[in-house]
């Protein structure tokens, strides 16, 4: 399969139509952008660890029977997916206070909660990525009543699986954004990527911070983290 047209530029990947309308090939970049693409950095090697911890995780979470838009692992920085309607919602899922929930309630990062709390933001750039409910989802006609089901059920399903692959690698999962897509079939689907980048994850002894808020908050060590996060994975699951 190879690439044909850009259909898409994102901040962090590309993503190509194929000769098969199904399919869709995605080129992930060395870029890093924050606070709606005000502030840009980049290291050298990032779209490779993203693409391959992406995939990686969707084959765990596969296993654990949850759909994703993955095929194929085409090169370090590229993967061949199926094409879908990504609905244009953020679905975030908490598990411990932080980031845009603390600033909001203030509440001190790093407050666990009893049960996940999930959350969806509107995808749109203009507007800024809103804070959005179900109704108001309804009412913009964006999903339908049995999408929302659909779409909180992999929300938590992904939390549980990811809690439990981090946790057995000494990490953490604080929180993450997931985008669902619908396929062709009309099946709701993972899509998009699971790293470093869409996923709060901090470690389970230090608490260090093993994820975008190096770039975000200026700590440093930012590509160091993503590696580390993609060493200790593939040691622990080979
Ligand atoms: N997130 C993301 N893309 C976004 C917004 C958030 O991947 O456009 C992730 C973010 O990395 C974190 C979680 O979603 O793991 C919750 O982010 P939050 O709402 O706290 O927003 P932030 O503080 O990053 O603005």
């Amino acid at each position: 399969m190879t690439k044909k047209e850009l259909l898409y530029e994102g901040k962090a990947k590309k993503v190509y139509s194929t000769e098969d309308p199904d399919l869709c090939i995605f080129e992930y970049k060395d870029d890093a952008t924050a606070f709606n693409g005000i502030k840009k950095g980049s290291f050298e090697g990032k779209g490779e660890i993203n693409n391959q911890m992406a995939n990686f995780i969707f084959r765990l979470l596969e296993k654990r029977g949850i759909r994703t838009h993955m095929v194929e692992e085409l090169s370090k920085r590229e993967t061949l997916v199926k094409k879908v309607d990504i609905i244009p919602l953020e679905v975030i899922v908490r598990n411990i206070a932080a980031g845009s929930f603390s600033k909001r309630y203030g509440v001190e990062e790093g407050t666990p909660f009893a049960e996940p709390t999930l959350e969806y933001s509107y995808k749109n750039d203009e507007l800024g990525d809103p804070l959005i409910n179900d109704s108001h989802a309804l009412a913009l006609g964006i999903v339908s009543k049995d999408d929302l089901k659909a779409i909180a059920d992999i929300a938590y399903a992904v939390n549980d699986a990811l809690k439990e692959i981090f946790a057995k690698v000494g990490i953490k999962l604080v929180d993450f954004k997931i985008e669902v897509g619908k396929t062709s079939d009309g099946e709701i689907v993972l899509a998009d990527e699971i790293s470093p980048d869409t996923c709060r994850l901090w470690d389970a002894e230090t608490n260090k911070k093993l994820d975008k808020d190096r770039f975000r908050r200026d700590l440093g060590e930012f590509a160091e983290v993503y590696h580390e996060v993609w060493a200790r994975l593939k040691d622990c699951y080979k």
